[in-house]
């Protein structure tokens, strides 16, 4: 058996041919059309991924992804309608991993849904543990585990992805569009965007001061750095 997915959608038309795809795929899916029960499996169920509608009737997606991110650190995709830069943004700041825009082709879905669970295995399982322990911010590529001046941070899959690929090159400058291709596995296009929102919320979550960063550093025009 596959993994176990969540998919909060209250247009049934569309939950209905996101689970049959999923199904045939082997994984199992649960179904909510409201917010409030999409939290109700989670609590009941191991979920491996979610896939968030933004407009839901009860609690809108952004909100709902919030919460989830309180507790829960597995791949979340936000399915919109709207296809504006700030949606996205948005929707990447409260945690999301990815979004996808409607109206969307299932296999689309299917393809990105398996791209956030590849990601979270090659972590789980990595064979020797790597560590980058410097300036008081430590990071273990085997554990998952980020801490800075020994407390504990939680970032998603796909920041810790971010994070433990600039720390592995330290020292390096890393461009947006190699960090992009290496993270999320898709040609970069134009996502400086999407990288820029993230680096920006792992600041955010490392406490570093906007305009002068400590640990994720901007190099212009080239990319982000992580000092050795
Ligand atoms: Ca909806």
């Amino acid at each position: 058996m596959k993994e176990t997915i969540l998919i909060v959608e209250d247009e049934a038309e569309i939950a209905e041919l996101v689970q049959l795809y999923l199904k045939q795929d082997g994984f199992k899916v649960h179904k909510a059309a409201l917010a409030a029960d999409g939290l109700k499996i989670i609590e009941q169920e191991q979920i491996q991924l979610a896939l968030l509608d933004v407009m839901l009737p009860d609690m809108d997606g952004f909100t709902l992804c919030r919460r989830i991110r309180e507790n829960h650190l597995f791949p979340i995709i936000m399915l919109t309608a709207k296809t504006s830069d700030t949606d996205k943004i948005t929707g990447l700041t409260v945690g999301a991993d990815d979004y996808i825009t409607k109206p969307f082709n299932p296999l689309e879905v299917i393809a990105r849904v398996k791209t956030q669970l590849r990601r979270c295995t090659v972590y789980n399982t990595a064979a020797s543990p790597t560590v980058y322990d410097a300036n008081g911010l430590y990071v273990c590529k085997e554990t998952h585990i980020c801490e800075l001046y020994g407390k504990a941070i939680s970032l998603t899959p796909l920041e810790f992805s971010i994070l433990w690929y600039l720390c592995e090159r330290h020292g390096k400058v890393v461009s947006s569009e190699e960090l992009f291709e290496a993270v999320w596995g898709e040609d970069y296009l134009d996502s400086s965007n999407t990288v820029m929102s993230h680096i920006a919320r792992l600041r955010e979550k490392m406490g570093e001061k906007p305009r002068k960063p400590k640990f994720i550093k901007t190099v212009w025009g080239v990319g982000y750095k992580i000092e050795p």
